[in-house]
Formats: C-alpha cells, sequence, structure tokens
C-alpha cells in the first residue's frame, strides 16, 4: 500500500479502536443478562469508597412493549437502558415500576416520565420519596396489585418491613420468578449491607412471609450481585440470624 493509503488505514483502524473503546466503556457501565423467555436483568454501578457497588434491576418484554422493574442506579444509563432494550428488542418502554424509596431503585423516574414513560411505586413509597427527597412515580398503588400489560401478569407483594419500611416484591406466576430488590440479599452477600432504614427486627418474619407466600420460586432476583441460584431468601434468614444481637 502507498503512503497515503497506509494513512487511511490507520485512521480506520484509529476510529474502530475508538469504538471500542466507547462500546467497552458503555458496556462496562451497563450490563445486560438474560436471566428466562423474556425477562433480563441490567446491572448499573455506583462508586462506593473506590469499589464499583453493582445494583440490578430487571425488564421484561411484553407484547405492548417493556417493562422496567427499578431503574438504573448510575444516572448516566438512563438513556442508555432505553436505546438498548430499543435496539435488542425493538420495542419502547411502557411502564417502570420502583419497590422501594431508595435512589438505586427511583434514580430514573423524572427521566422515564419526560420520555412519556409511566412509572409506578406503592404509596408507601411514594410518601417515602417525598419525604426524603428522592424521585417520585407519577401513579402509585394502595394494596397489593396485580398488573397486566400484554401477556404479562404479575403481582406486588408487601410483606412487611425488612430492607426498609416500604419494600415490597414481584411475582411472575408463570415463570416462577421472584424479584425482591433490595429486601432479599444475594447468595454472594456476606453481611446485610446499607441497614441505615432497615427494620431488623421485622425482617425475618418478612422473609418468612415471602417464602410462604411463593414457596416454589425458580429464580430469585436481590438488589445487588449475583442470582445464580435460588437460594438467597435462606440466605437472607442465615444473615439475619448472624446479625441478632447476642
Ligand atoms: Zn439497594
Amino acid at each position: 500500500m502507498n503512503l497515503s493509503q497506509a494513512k487511511q488505514y490507520a485512521l480506520i483502524c484509529l476510529l474502530s479502536l475508538s469504538n471500542m473503546v466507547l462500546w467497552a466503556q458503555q458496556n462496562d457501565k451497563l450490563k445486560i443478562q438474560h436471566l428466562t423467555g423474556n425477562f433480563y436483568v441490567f446491572t448499573t454501578y455506583q462508586n462506593l469508597n473506590g469499589y464499583l457497588f453493582p445494583s440490578n434491576g430487571m425488564y421484561l418484554v411484553t407484547q405492548e412493549g417493556a417493562v422496567l422493574f427499578d431503574t438504573p442506579w448510575d444516572t448516566t444509563q438512563f438513556r442508555p437502558l432505553l436505546d438498548s432494550i430499543a435496539s435488542r428488542h425493538h420495542t419502547k418502554v411502557v411502564l417502570a415500576l420502583a419497590t422501594h424509596y431508595h435512589d438505586d431503585r427511583t434514580a430514573g423516574f423524572d427521566f422515564y416520565k419526560m420520555q412519556g414513560i409511566p412509572t409506578y411505586s406503592s404509596k408507601a413509597t411514594f410518601d417515602l420519596c417525598k419525604q426524603f427527597n428522592q424521585k417520585q412515580a407519577d401513579y402509585y398503588f394502595e394494596n397489593d396489585t396485580v398488573f397486566k400489560i400484554g401477556d404479562a401478569i404479575f403481582e406486588t407483594f408487601f410483606p412487611g418491613e425488612g430492607h426498609t419500611k416500604d419494600n415490597i416484591v414481584l411475582w411472575f406466576e408463570k415463570e416462577k420468578v421472584l424479584y425482591g430488590g433490595c429486601l432479599i440479599k444475594s447468595t454472594e452477600n456476606k453481611s446485610l449491607g446499607n441497614i441505615a432504614d432497615a427494620n431488623l427486627t421485622e425482617w425475618t418474619t418478612t422473609i418468612r412471609k415471602v417464602m410462604k407466600q411463593y414457596p416454589n420460586p425458580q429464580f430469585v432476583i436481590p438488589g445487588h450481585f449475583g442470582w445464580s441460584n435460588n437460594q438467597s431468601l435462606q440466605h437472607t434468614l442465615k444473615l439475619l440470624n448472624k446479625h441478632r444481637p447476642k
């Protein structure tokens, strides 16, 4: 190749390298993993004392569009999540729901509202968002509620206080998916994590209620860290037991 061809070639290499770096950066900040059927778990990160701490949300692709369960924690990933869903599934997000008031669940509500996406939480979460100056949903439900969106059906369940006083779980009966949010600790966790707003007296009873209500979950998705097995409820009980003052 002559000199100008070589220059052109070098420029193309440089461009594709920068594209790759950009892609890698985006990919590092937003991880999307297939769970089962039309369920996907997405993870974003926040730097906590020099450690990139992961936070999980989930989305379900339905005939009517995708439904978001909790928003990204990383505020730079609200748009990339919508874009990824659009390019992977050729669909829009039609609803976003948060499982408690902390910002690892609700941070994206204002952004998604601006995109015309209806946002939901329980009334308790709605009120706590206001009280603690977190992003608030547009709509709330007062009691455990069944949502039907396209071919998808799921129910919300408030089992009692635990990680926070408003934490709810979501149950997808057909697929036996239990989305636990921060009420449920991953089997990768060695401690209860952020317990600043927790009710340590009630948490054990609350987990037992979830186990009684949904005795055979096939998948259990915790708010943070992995979900490679369905033993997170049992593991959360163990952590609570260890934490009990002697
Ligand atoms: Zn959390």
